[in-house]
């Protein structure tokens, strides 16, 4: 399920033409659509007026005029598509005019159209009024599932599953071949019917049970007081097993078992054993915690500041959805060689671990509260750290930038380690969090206008500017690097006939101090080839000043032919390419 997921947006891209025909149409009814349509033909302008018109009149189990306008749109060329015939077949089913359904959703196929997902669905609930051969009904429901329209078993699956005598389950018992009768416990249903056992609760006791295929009445045994469950396992369970399994029993222990109730689903979520979506969510959110706020995801997590791709992930950490390796462990995945944090080596990896309490990662949260001087504590849910975290500093937009730029940061410097065996650097990763933070804010706001360098030196840069009037100067001024980072500027100069040219560069730290710098003539030559000197000589003088192996550099130029070359020696041109392998192996 998936709670807190953007919310479907409901296509509304009909005019405002076909609410007034609409209005005119019930009102005037039968006698006057054909002077209505006409008249308004010009204006209702597409498909979507028109299956609006359809839908809503089905609705509203005006069936007569639905039909009268389905032959209009028939006769005009618009209502060609599918979502046209659904409505009409929709409108007949709400309608109880099943055989007319049926008979609409047959003349699909003369107009060259497939029926979709929705035109299954209205089909078959129109059959379900009654009234229809059940041999058709089975024919539909078959040929729906052979052309790979499954995603509407689920509904019908339920159904099937919670009502006893239902003309559902004899579709389904119909179409695979079951015997309605078969799932009384008595009958011994099979454990293969349980979906629960295999794939959503327990797994991995699925897996490890010597009898997959048994049947309810094989896992009982009798004792001296009744019977009791008897499951066996492959091997004696570990730690976290066990609490699995502990639950599997409360949840059996809890079952009363009757020889002559029929087996079937309750969906306790409301009054009426039926699963409903609705009531789904509501009972989520009446949970702890939840507050009935569902507003929560859209503010805090579908917050539309950062690219979608980190918001799904973001959503995913919130609820427990990353592949940590106790995540991995609880799916059976083998290969993990060690359960251990990739960041600091001492606790085992898990969600809140990885993503809050790692003194690692923590530290780096730490970094971002000290640039705003605000304290907290972690909390211990994804989501009740993110909601503190946005209202921590009010006012502040790029404070928001923060958290998501440390989840997806922490995320990506965790897979680097474990897969690429690199070691942690916490300069590196706090310099990353700060860039993509600078980077995403640079892309949502883009009338602010500060450089990405000045914004990653200080990102509350961003609050002051955007508070300001439009139209502010650039911040051009040199903006000192982070701690425990050197930066080093260099640039050059090229007459126009390429006679002469000359090179310079300084290298300062993050108190702005000078450490070292270069100045120098240089004879003639193409740009790129000065360019490609002004870094090779920019190295040397990174030689010269000598700095601590915990100093990181950032090389700050222009030249970004010569630093794509750099990266990838393969693409420069042969003329240069000793030049540039020895400043690529320097670097
Ligand atoms: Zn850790």
């Amino acid at each position: 399920m998936h709670f807190g997921h953007p919310k479907t947006i409901i296509n509304t891209r009909r005019t405002s033409v076909a609410e007034e025909v609409l209005q005119l149409a019930l009102h005037n009814g039968q006698a006057g659509l054909e002077s209505i349509l006409l008249y308004f033909e010009s204006k209702l302008c597409s498909s979507d007026d028109y299956t609006f018109l359809l839908r809503e009149l089905g609705n509203r189990s005006k069936v007569e005029l639905a039909k009268g306008i389905f032959q209009t749109v028939i006769n005009k060329g618009y209502g060609n598509n599918v979502y046209a015939f659904s409505a009409l077949i929709s409108a007949f089913g709400r309608s109880g005019y099943c055989d007319e359904a049926i008979k609409v959703f047959d003349s699909m196929k003369n107009y060259g159209l497939r029926p979709n997902l929705v035109t299954y669905n209205v089909v078959i609930d129109a059959c379900t009024k009654g009234g229809v051969d059940f041999k058709r009904v089975v024919e539909i429901f078959d040929k729906m599932l052979r052309r790979g329209v499954q995603a509407l078993l689920g509904k019908w699956v339920w159904k099937f599953a919670s009502e006893k005598r239902s003309w559902w389950k004899e579709v389904m018992c119909n179409v695979n071949n079951l015997d309605p009768n078969s799932l009384l416990i008595g009958n011994n249903c099979s454990a293969r019917a349980s979906w629960i056992w295999r794939g959503v609760r327990f797994p991995r006791l699925f897996a490890l049970s010597n009898n997959k295929r048994g049947k309810v009445a094989e896992f009982r045994m009798n004792s001296n007081s009744g019977w009791v469950w008897d499951i066996q396992m492959r091997r004696n369970l570990v730690d976290w097993e066990v609490e699995q399994w502990l639950q599997l029993i409360s949840l059996l222990n809890n079952t009363n078992l009757s020889l002559l109730e029929e087996n079937c689903w309750i969906w306790l979520g409301n009054g009426e054993g039926c699963f409903s979506a609705k009531s789904c969510i509501t009972k989520f959110y009446d949970q702890e915690g939840n507050d009935g706020e569902e507003g929560i995801w859209d503010r805090h997590v579908w917050a539309g500041v950062v690219p979608p791709r980190v918001e799904v992930f973001v959503w995913q950490v919130a609820h427990q959805r990353v592949a940590v390796k106790d995540e991995l462990l609880k799916r059976s995945v083998t290969g993990i060689d060690h359960l251990l944090c990739p960041m600091c080596g001492k606790c085992e990896e898990s969600i809140s671990h990885m993503f809050l309490h790692c003194e690692v990662v923590w530290f780096l949260w730490f970094r971002f509260l000290r640039v705003c001087n605000v304290s907290f504590v972690v909390l211990k849910k994804m989501i009740d750290f993110l909601i503190s975290w946005d209202d921590l500093v009010p006012g502040s937009t790029i404070w928001k930038f923060i958290p998501r730029a440390v989840l997806w940061s922490v995320w990506k410097c965790g897979n680097e380690i474990t897969f690429q065996k690199i070691k942690v650097d916490s300069a590196m990763l706090f310099f990353l969090t700060r860039f993509r933070t600078a980077t995403w804010f640079g892309v949502r706001f883009k009338n602010v206008k500060v450089l990405l360098d000045s914004l990653i030196g200080d990102l509350k840069l961003a609050d002051s500017n955007r508070r300001q009037k439009k139209g502010c100067s650039l911040h051009t001024k040199w903006v000192p690097p982070l701690e425990d980072f050197l930066k080093l500027n260099f640039d050059w100069a090229m007459a126009k006939g390429w006679d002469k040219g000359g090179i310079g560069g300084l290298i300062r730290d993050d108190r702005g101090l000078l450490l070292g710098s270069f100045s120098e003539k240089i004879g003639d030559g193409p740009t790129i080839l000065v360019e490609l000197m002004a870094i090779n000589r920019s190295l040397n003088l990174i030689e010269e000043v000598g700095s601590s192996p915990r100093q990181r550099i950032i090389l700050e130029s222009d030249s970004t032919t010569a630093l794509k070359w750099i990266k990838n020696p393969d693409l420069c041109t042969p003329l240069f390419q000793t030049l540039v392998i020895g400043v690529a192996t320097n670097v």
